[in-house]
């Protein structure tokens, strides 16, 4: 087996891996599989810092971490080499990888092409593949992925804002589509304007929707609205203005990175309201009971869609001229970066120039 691994493992590959909980990132030599049959080759050109990476870097969620941990799942770069069988992709085409790189392929999930949603599901980092070896994410020159969960980026998306699409895009579009909150006329709440968060405004505007943001951050407001085309914006420390809103929103995209009561959420909500939970702590929810009964309302949370479903984000995001708003950093700022990620420090993704910045040891 550790022969087999050996010769599996012939690439050489370089790139930034935390080596404990302190999450400070540094230089790392590894190796990835050759090419099989089904996989795509992909050179990494730019890749976005998810909150999920800081979380997993100084393992603060409750999830088990295996170190050296190379983060990275907002991918996009080109394609150098094809497998035999590869039908999807040619060398050359711009490529994008978001949160998995594979799945058993054979469930109920991955049948209706939920493929996030596999209990086999591998992640992009911190999983480990099919032949046993470890997953390493996109803080590194390359990447290869069966064909499958490879996604393709049109000529109209600039790489570098479209990296984040990969994952902030699609956790804040699949639960938009799935609990009915795309339909022109609703009126929806977005809690956290961060990388998710104006991500999630930007598709609310192009459905036809009414958006709400809900933030910590009274000078976030002007960018709001005349950047990302808000319509309200509330700040959640400001009763009145949180008072006056109580019953106005269908539905409420939580994408706040840190333990936060959610009660004053259930009451902006409609009667029948749904509020959809993407951002992770460890701490548990408190879901007070009364407001979430009288108005027969839903707490739920969601991760990132299905293939099929990231494609016609993708898709959707191309048509309607959405990617994010980032700040483009070199791979030796990814520290730095990180520190100002976890103050809210960034507008509103950091995504690191992995092409031109990444220099192999
Ligand atoms: P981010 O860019 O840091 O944005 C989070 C926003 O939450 C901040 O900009 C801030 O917005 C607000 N916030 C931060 N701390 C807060 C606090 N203590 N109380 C209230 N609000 C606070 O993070 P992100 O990359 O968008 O990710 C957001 C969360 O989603 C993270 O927990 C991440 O792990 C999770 N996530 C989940 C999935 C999934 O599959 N469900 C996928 C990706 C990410 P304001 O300044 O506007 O208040
Ligand atoms: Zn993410």
């Amino acid at each position: 087996m550790a022969a087999e691994k050996k010769t599996r493992h012939q690439n050489k590959a370089f790139g930034w891996a935390a080596r404990d909980t302190s999450g400070i990132l540094s230089p790392f030599n590894f190796t990835r599989r050759a090419t099989e049959e089904s996989d795509v080759r992909i050179k990494i050109l730019y890749c976005g810092i998810c909150h999920t990476d800081l979380h997993m870097s100084k393992s603060v969620i409750d999830f088990p971490i295996t170190y050296p941990l190379v983060p990275g799942h907002e991918i996009v770069g080109e394609v150098i080499e094809t497998g035999a069988n590869v039908k999807k992709f040619n060398a050359g085409d711009r490529a994008g990888v978001g949160c998995f790189v594979r799945s058993c392929g054979d469930c109920d999930q991955c049948n209706e092409s939920l493929e996030s949603y596999c209990n086999r599901a591998v992640m992009t980092y911190n999983g480990t593949d099919h032949d046993g070896s470890p997953t390493y994410g996109g803080y590194s020159d390359t990447i290869v992925v069966h064909e499958r969960y490879v996604f393709l980026i049109p000529d109209r998306l600039p790489l570098h804002s479209a990296a984040p699409l990969l994952c902030a895009g699609i956790t804040v579009y699949s639960p938009m589509r799935y609990f009915g909150l795309d339909r022109p006329g609703l009126h929806v709440g977005v809690v956290g304007l961060g990388g998710l968060g104006h991500v999630a405004v930007k598709f609310a505007k192009a459905m036809g929707m009414s958006a709400t943001v809900i933030s910590t951050s009274p000078h976030k407001q002007k960018e709001a609205i005349e950047l990302l085309g808000a319509d309200r914006f509330l700040v959640s420390s400001f009763s009145l203005a949180l008072q006056e809103a109580i019953g106005s929103l269908d539905g409420i995209i939580d994408t706040v990175s840190a333990y936060h009561p959610i009660a004053p959420s259930l009451g902006l909500l409609k009667a029948h309201g749904k509020l959809v939970v993407l951002g992770a702590s460890k701490e548990p929810l408190q879901v007070p009971s009364i407001p979430l009964l009288l108005g027969r309302k839903i707490v739920s949370g969601s991760a990132a869609g299905g293939m099929k479903e990231t494609q016609e984000m993708i898709n959707f995001a191309a048509e309607h001229n959405i990617s994010a708003e980032v700040e483009v950093i070199p791979m030796s700022y990814v520290n730095t970066a990180m520190e100002r990620l976890a103050k809210g420090d960034v507008k509103y993704r950091f995504v690191i120039d992995v092409g031109s910045s990444l220099k192999a040891d």
